[in-house]
């Protein structure tokens, strides 16, 4: 695999990153996941939008522009041979001469960027979206600032381990009552024709596929409800899903051990799938 390090294209193998980087030792840097159809980019420029807003949040220095960022993507899809899969960049608060918790001047620590691709062929055809995932219920024990797409990933790792553990594809965390999202991934059920999930805040991630799929929600002749629900209410609906850059609409047929449904992936979260697919690749660049 050829990947990108500050300004190069490497093979894999010989890509360096300093052991004084910031996202090393503190997790203190901020990260994209964007994927490939028909070797196409599929919504990049959301995915470059929040990426500018989660630097500017932690005050992190852009590596380069927006458009320099849309011509390294291509060039690695053109490199690698990308026509299913995604392209993961992470940028950093960089490489400073020692460790220490205040933030290097900005002057003399650049940021690191780092580029690689995840080659999936049958991404779109996926078996497990005709199967549904099973989810499970866990704590929300994150950080505050949740909208911040940062590195800091533990505790998510820690809820797919837990998820696994319980024979299950995946966790859905809930904090005071109410489900936030998934591990890595935006959660909601189905009632009738109304999607329903949870609102914009500091609490989760505002996902990409999220904001895509609440636009195309009207094309379904569905309508759209942001607001908190507890796993209860989820188990009593007639679908659920969940969304992702990486899982599109992926159907969710089982919650904490309760079928929703037949216990097969529903008629709308299936619709949606199909209309996020359809309208995503249209848009592509
Ligand atoms: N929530 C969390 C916690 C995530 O990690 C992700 C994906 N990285 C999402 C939601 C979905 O965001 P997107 O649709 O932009 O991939």
């Amino acid at each position: 695999r050829t990947v990108y390090v500050n300004g190069e294209y490497l093979p894999e193998t010989e890509a360096k990153v300093s052991i004084f980087d910031r996202a090393f030792l503190m997790a203190d840097g901020v990260y994209e996941v964007t994927s490939v159809l028909d070797g196409k980019l599929i919504d990049f420029d959301g995915h470059a939008k929040r990426l500018q807003r989660s630097l500017s949040e932690l005050d992190i220095a852009a590596p380069c522009t927006m458009d320099e960022l849309l011509d390294i993507h291509r060039e690695l899809v053109k490199l690698n041979n990308i026509e299913e899969g995604m392209i993961y960049l992470q940028v950093t608060r960089g490489a400073p001469d020692d460790r220490d918790f205040v933030f290097p001047d900005p002057e003399t620590t650049k940021p690191t960027l780092v580029l690689f691709t995840q080659n999936k062929p049958g991404l779109a055809d996926s078996p497990a979206a005709k199967k549904g995932i099973k989810v499970i219920s866990i704590d929300d024990i994150r950080w505050g600032r949740r909208d911040i797409k940062t590195v800091q990933l533990l505790y998510p790792s820690m809820g797919k381990m837990m998820a696994k553990k319980a024979g299950v594809d995946d966790a859905w965390m809930v904090e005071d009552g109410f489900v936030t999202e998934g591990t890595s991934n935006n959660a909601y059920f189905i009632k009738g024709n109304k999607i329903v999930t949870r609102a914009l805040s500091n609490d989760i991630l505002h996902g990409i596929t999220r904001a895509a799929v609440l636009r195309f929600a009207a094309e379904a002749q569905m309508e759209v409800e942001e607001r908190n629900f507890t796993i209860e209410e989820a188990q009593q609906a007639d679908e659920a899903f969940i969304t992702s850059a990486s899982t599109f609409v992926m159907p969710v047929v089982e919650i904490d051990g309760v079928s929703l449904g037949e216990g097969v992936p529903g008629p709308r979260a299936l619709r949606l799938r199909e209309i996020y697919l359809d309208e995503s690749r249209k848009a592509a660049v």
